[in-house]
């Protein structure tokens, strides 16, 4: 006896049969639309896709939320969509709505659209890195920018390496390496990602002497270590990622210099992160000002590219031009050189820093620092009409909360701004918090007792778009499965 086809599955449920409808991956990539976009993105990206569709239908069906497949036609579009909004990479665009402008997990500076158009036109093509094109000879990638730095921070000489850490390195292999470094204890500091004061003096070839306490250090413990333990050099790392309140003491800058200078000893100070002006034009009244530490008359002094400078990663040294000449002849200095991408990025922000007012306007984290709650409070409310509108069902409201620097930059300093505050009366916070993770592009919050935060200061305009559509997407996945019960 012959049975209909579908008797067969008489005694299963409907999703067998769907299950078994379920095409092939083969016969899904051998649509033409789909062996079109091999032209376009890898073949691997493509399978990898497929299998993540079917993959999703599949479990639709398991859980009974599909009871019908979609046409082949209309599978090979969604699947061309999720192309196009897709990760391709693993490294790419999220959406920072901590409120912490120089976030370390977050690539820490943003650099704009200006100077990211500067880095594809330098390095989409050949470039004169290392050429002198005027003499029509080999040139020095450590020439581009240093009479910009220079004019910048009133140095004699400035040069420019892959990373602060390996600025610091350098500084002392090149002019510390067999002497003996006076550090105040309270200095000795691990600034996170394993680097750590002693332990990157111990491998430069520099001698620590710890002088003073963890909470007071004098001029006079400096003069001993000179007189008593044979310090020939002082060294001074800006404590980044913490405050030390109470009973503290520490030798400023200017008499480190003086005492430099009537016992012939070098002054170098690992700034960390600095500004190249006057913060108080962000509205901010801490932190270093590089023209500050030079007119000091440290010998030598570096910091990040990627935290208060708002650029690349990269460690710029500024001081004396013996000094800085001796670094750049360094053999190590060629492990730690800076690439041109970098280059590029630097010297399209520093190139804003000839105008103060400009480079507060145009470098985006200096911009961040710069708004005011007033204005956090306006973006929140425009941000919060955004979501409402996308996803009505969801509580929005508008909250203050407190933005940071970041990036051990400004440690102690708080940024009054504002957020948008989410709550689902269905779902929790984290579950809302790893919804938006899942985003094609991902949106980075907080959560707040059964809220979820999103702080607008760090929120580029052009994301408002990605984040309504991100909780349309949530809402519609809501009522679905409100459906499905
Ligand atoms: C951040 C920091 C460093 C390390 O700089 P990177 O650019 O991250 O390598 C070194 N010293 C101090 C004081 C810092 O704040």
């Amino acid at each position: 006896m012959i049975f209909p086809m579908s008797s067969l599955y008489k005694d299963d449920s409907v999703n067998q049969v769907l299950l078994k409808k379920l095409p092939k991956v083969d016969m899904v990539l051998a649509r033409p639309q789909l062996q079109e976009a091999c032209g376009q993105w890898p073949y691997t990206y493509i399978k990898e896709t497929v299998q993540n569709y079917l993959e999703t239908l599949r479990r639709g069906i398991l859980d009974e939320t599909i009871d019908e497949l979609p046409e082949l036609a209309n599978m090979e579009q969604s699947i061309l969509d999720k192309l196009s909004a897709g990760s391709l990479y693993s490294l790419s665009r999220v959406i920072n709505a901590t409120g912490v402008v120089l976030h370390t997990n977050l690539g820490r500076a943003p650099l704009g659209r200006e100077v990211g158009e500067h880095i594809a036109q330098v390095a989409g093509g050949y470039s004169n890195l290392e050429y002198d094109v005027a003499a029509g000879k080999r040139g020095s990638r450590y020439a581009h920018l240093e009479k910009l730095l220079c004019e910048l921070t009133g140095a004699e000489a400035a040069m420019v390496v892959n990373n602060n850490a390996g600025a610091v390195f350098l500084m002392l292999n090149t002019l510390a390496k067999g002497k003996r470094v006076a550090i105040s204890r309270g200095e000795l500091v691990e600034i996170g990602g394993a680097f750590r004061v002693p332990e990157i003096m111990e491998q430069s070839g520099a001698e620590l002497v710890e002088v003073g306490t963890t909470n007071k250090t004098r001029l006079s413990d400096y003069q001993r270590a000179v007189a008593e333990k044979g310090a020939s050099v002082l060294l001074k790392v800006h404590t980044s990622n913490f405050v030390m309140t109470g009973f503290t003491e520490e030798a400023e800058l200017p008499k480190l210099v003086e005492l430099g200078r009537e016992t012939e000893s070098l002054v170098l100070y690992d700034a960390g992160a600095a500004f190249l002006f006057a913060p108080e034009l962000l509205g901010i009244h801490s932190g270093e000002v590089l023209r500050k530490c030079v007119e000091n008359g440290a010998d030598v002094v570096c910091f990040s590219g990627d935290k208060l400078l708002g650029s690349a990663q990269a460690g710029i040294l500024v001081g004396k031009k013996e000094y800085i000449d001796r670094i750049r002849k360094n053999a190590l200095t060629r492990m730690l050189r800076i690439d041109k991408l970098s280059l590029a990025a630097l010297e399209a922000s520093l190139q804003y820093y000839k105008n103060p007012m400009l480079a507060a306007r145009k470098v985006p984290s200096l911009a961040m620092m710069s708004m005011t709650a007033e204005a956090c409070c306006h973006t929140a409310q425009r941000l919060a009409e955004a979501v409402r509108a996308a996803a009505p069902k969801l509580f929005v409201s508008v909250a203050a909360v407190e933005d940071e620097v970041g990036g051990g930059s400004l440690p102690g300093v708080m940024l009054p701004g504002y957020a948008v505050r989410i709550e689902s009366g269905v779902i929790s916070a984290d579950a809302m918090e790893a919804f938006l993770r899942t985003r094609p592009v991902p949106v980075i919050g907080r959560i707040q007792k059964d809220g979820l935060l999103l702080s607008v200061r760090t929120i580029f305009s052009e994301d408002e778009r990605d984040i309504a559509d991100a909780f349309a997407a949530l809402q519609e996945q809501l009522s679905q499965e409100a459906d499905a019960e």
